[in-house]
């Protein structure tokens, strides 16, 4: 199995929008007024961030870890896809180096939530604010998402390779080395 210095990984996410609930985005509410259709919150921010993660791995999709019929997600807060996930990439030793991450949506208006998005995000990832890039913009008018009826995000992921630890003295005392 070949382990790269760096991988990279690219998610995307889209949901449809109703009247009523509430819309979260990176863990942070963002209106009280619409939601998206989906079996959890249906964070398109995480979502597309965990694509992101798992395709930077090479381990597939969201929907082969997280089924969307499975009863333990149901209206559940996205982190759960997101904690396993990040807790999976420190285990084969890899680090989140930056995120960036698109949002699109004609509504809500997102310039007011970005640095809390970025914030929410970066303390999940367990990374530095300035590892997290959020970007929000609509899309001018067309398709779905631009009749403002689903919300889309997409996501870029680099993650590094975490140097192994030299050995210890012992180690090379074992060797015959003194
Ligand atoms: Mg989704």
């Amino acid at each position: 199995m070949t382990t790269p210095l760096f991988r990279i990984g690219y998610g995307h996410d889209i949901h449809r929008l109703q009247q009523g609930g509430r819309l979260v985005l990176g863990g942070v509410v963002v209106s009280e007024e619409m939601s998206p259709i989906a079996h959890s919150d249906g964070d398109v921010v995480i979502h597309a961030v965990v694509d992101a993660l798992l395709g930077a791995m090479g381990w597939g999709d969201i929907g082969e870890h997280f089924a969307d019929d499975d009863p333990r997600w149901k209206g559940q807060p996205s982190l759960v896809f997101l904690e396993p996930t990040v807790q999976r990439l420190r285990d084969s030793r890899y680090a989140v180096q930056n995120v960036d991450v698109s949002i699109l949506a004609e509504r809500p208006r997102l310039k007011a939530f970005k640095g809390e998005i970025t914030a929410s995000l970066a303390a999940m990832l367990g990374v530095a604010p300035d590892a997290v890039n959020i970007k929000a913009g609509t899309n001018e008018g067309c398709d779905a998402v631009g009749r403002g009826e689903a919300i889309a995000a997409h996501a870029v992921v680099l993650v590094a390779r975490i140097p192994t630890e030299p050995p210890s003295l012992p180690l090379a005392t074992m060797l015959g080395a003194n």
